[in-house]
């Protein structure tokens, strides 16, 4: 890559903003554009502003100058252009594709209106536009009902809940987290929300939205029994925002195929980010999607050597407030047959901690309320050196490792 190619970056959240900046600092700068009007910001605090605890201009992330606001809808890979929604086209020499992820809208009977917009009072929780909408709408005794116990449902209750709302927490699955935590964590989680006001109902799965005039007025569940909604919240999980590749034809499996160099089938674009596949995995990550750009910028500028070969990392939520909730997981939490598993946990406290060791390597590990130690499990659980055979496997939970 010569320093005159001319780089394009589509999506200026995470990945885009962190791509261009490093790409500037390297001496090759790059256009950025980007569709939200706010500046770009870091969404995996939008919780906290919901929650009233940041000012949207706490969570803005320092761009770059020379933002253009504007939305992309279609790439002519044959004369390598982007076309914007203003009829304007744009020419690269390097594509990158950053566009994140959709919120995923789940089969619900009523979710739209004959224009096919949502009901006035039924929220998606992706954008800061979604975030300052639900702001507005909730109010202390506001009826909330959440739709989806994830990471999302979860940051969302708390934030509505701290707002004074009535806050139902709706979970299709048996227990809140199930990607990240095991049955015990979860139960922590669960406490901590119920402990804030939180009605949690899981194994219940929501049919239908009812509406009155255009607003939703209740979500009735698949055994008939109904809940009075003032707002909904939908945090049913994302995907990968590939749309646009996939009408340039490029390869597209759930996310944008990429390898290590993170091209995709087509030499002249990248992609990084939620929108990527990179070996198999969509992350749907902060952390990926940051180490993607920076692998991606040192590629772009020069460096031959540069590679991502996969992140390994952490999970981790802070749900700060008057009432502070820490947890922190990593790999596979549950142990299979013939692992060694070592647990910590004190009732009173509130506090958890417990790791999966097969063989002499850690494999996975799942801590609520003390994290003292997290920053010496995910150093060993990152780089899968054999444990130390010196001492018990309990000293993994009770040495921070000066971390
Ligand atoms: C409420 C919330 C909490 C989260 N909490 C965590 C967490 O605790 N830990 C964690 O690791 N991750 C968390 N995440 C996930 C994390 O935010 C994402 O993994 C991360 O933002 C991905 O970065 P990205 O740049 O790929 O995508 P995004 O940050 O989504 O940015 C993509 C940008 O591209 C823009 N765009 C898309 N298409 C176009 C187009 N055609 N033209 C112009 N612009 C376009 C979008 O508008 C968007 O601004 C959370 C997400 C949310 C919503």
């Amino acid at each position: 890559m010569t320093s005159n190619s001319r780089v394009v970056v589509l999506g200026a959240g995470l990945a885009g903003v962190r791509l261009a900046r490093r790409l500037g600092e390297l001496g090759l700068p790059a256009l950025l554009v980007g569709e939200e009007e706010h500046r770009p910001y870091n969404r995996v605090l939008l919780a906290e502003v919901l929650a009233g605890r940041y000012a949207p201009e706490v969570i803005a992330l320092p761009a770059p100058d020379g933002l253009v606001r504007a939305r992309a809808t279609g790439i002519h890979r044959d004369r390598r252009t982007v076309a914007l929604a203003d009829g304007a086209e744009i020419a690269y020499d390097t594509l990158v594709l950053a566009t994140g992820s959709n919120p995923v809208l789940p089969p619900l009977r009523g979710l739209f209106t004959p224009d096919h917009v949502l009901p006035e009072g039924v929220h998606a929780f992706r954008t800061m536009d979604d975030c300052l909408g639900l702001s507005k709408a909730v109010r202390p005794g506001v009826r909330a009902v959440v739709i989806g116990g994830g990471l999302l449902g979860v940051s969302a209750a708390r934030a509505l809940a701290l707002r004074g709302a009535q806050v139902v927490l709706a979970q299709q699955g048996e227990r809140l987290m199930e990607r990240q935590l095991d049955p015990a964590a979860s139960r922590l989680v669960r406490r901590h929300l119920v402990d804030l006001g939180v009605e949690i109902h899981t194994e219940c799965r929501v049919r239908d939205v009812r509406c009155v005039g255009g607003a939703v007025r209740s979500v009735e569940m698949a055994d008939g029994y109904a809940l009075d909604a003032d707002l909904v919240v939908l945090a049913c999980g994302v995907s990968p925002r590939a749309g646009l590749a996939k009408a340039a034809g490029l390869a597209v499996h759930k996310g944008v195929l990429v390898d290590d160099e993170l091209r995709t089938s087509d030499p002249h674009i990248r992609a990084i980010g939620d929108c990527a596949q990179h070996d198999g995995t969509v992350y749907g990550l902060a952390a990926p999607a940051l180490e993607q750009a920076d692998a991606l910028a040192e590629s772009l500028a020069g460096n031959a050597g540069a590679r991502y070969t996969g992140t390994r990392s952490l999970t981790r939520l802070t749900l700060a407030g008057h009432s502070p909730f820490d947890l922190a997981a990593f790999g596979e939490t549950e142990p299979r047959p013939g692992d060694d598993v070592v647990q910590l946990a004190d009732a009173t406290r509130g506090t958890y901690r417990k790791v999966v060791v097969r063989d002499d390597r850690l494999v996975g590990g799942v801590l609520v309320g003390e994290l003292g130690t997290v920053g010496a499990l995910a150093r060993a659980w990152e780089g899968a050196e054999p444990l130390p055979d010196n001492g018990p496997l309990l000293h993994l939970l009770t040495n921070d490792g000066g971390s």
